[in-house]
């Protein structure tokens, strides 16, 4: 059975699922990680979460004793069906279909699935990602209503309870980084800016007060407009 002290993260390396791992490292046990090379067009997300984990475990002495395993799977089955904006050349812009061309069908059902069934070989039954319906975006794959009923969806197909907690799914991106600063101080704050990656074109080389970023695609300017906001005074 599911050990109730554990919990499993999808962990992207971005800005928002590492904030979900300090959310789930402040409140259980034992703490561990997954996260998706779904054929990514860029790999500096991905590069960012060993970055990320060494140094929550160099820096944060009451979380490294909790911090387990971490998990890469590969979901390649995006990248060949294709289409997006994030896995192909297209340019990042408003579709037909009322979506942003970054929508990646079937992205969040596939991870949650992927992630449940590891939960399941590791006796995990808990799980956390950082959907958010404030988001800009509008991906249907991130509203609590999908979220909660692909939970209940697996817990009736793995017939063992899978829980999916969603600490963002209500809060914008300026109150992500006051959560950032509740659970792990101005350290935290600035190893988010620092290390994770949020921006579509996986840009490294412009460094901001927000962070490295393009600053000029939707997750930039996301990003930029929230840390503004949580600055303010
Ligand atoms: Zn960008």
């Amino acid at each position: 059975m599911s050990d109730k002290s554990a919990i499993l993260v999808l962990f992207s390396g971005g800005q928002d699922s590492t904030v979900c791992l300090a959310w789930a490292l402040s409140r259980f046990a034992r703490v561990e990680t997954v996260g998706f090379d779904y054929g990514q067009r860029h790999k500096s997300e991905l590069a960012a979460r060993p970055r990320i984990l060494e140094k929550l475990r160099a820096d944060f002495p009451d979380w490294t004793g909790r911090l387990g395993a971490d998990h890469l799977l590969p979901l390649d089955i995006l990248k060949v069906i294709g289409g997006s904006a994030l896995t192909d050349d297209i340019k990042i812009e408003m579709g037909e279909n009322g979506l942003p061309t970054s929508f990646v069908p079937g992205r969040n059902l596939m991870f949650l699935t992927a992630a449940a069934a590891l939960g399941y070989r590791r006796g995990i039954g808990e799980l956390v990602g950082g959907m958010c319906e404030t988001d800009f975006s509008g991906y249907p794959d991130c509203r609590d209503e999908t979220v909660q009923a692909t939970a209940r969806a697996l817990s009736l197909g793995l017939a063992r309870p899978v829980t999916v907690h969603t600490p963002l799914m209500w809060i914008d991106k300026a109150a992500t980084w006051r959560m950032a600063e509740q659970l792990g101080g101005k350290a935290l704050v600035d190893l988010i800016v620092e290390e994770s990656v949020t921006c579509y074109q996986g840009d490294r080389s412009h460094r901001h007060d927000w962070g490295y970023g393009c600053g000029q695609c939707p997750a930039c300017e996301l990003r930029a407009a929230g840390y503004a906001r949580y600055r303010a005074p």
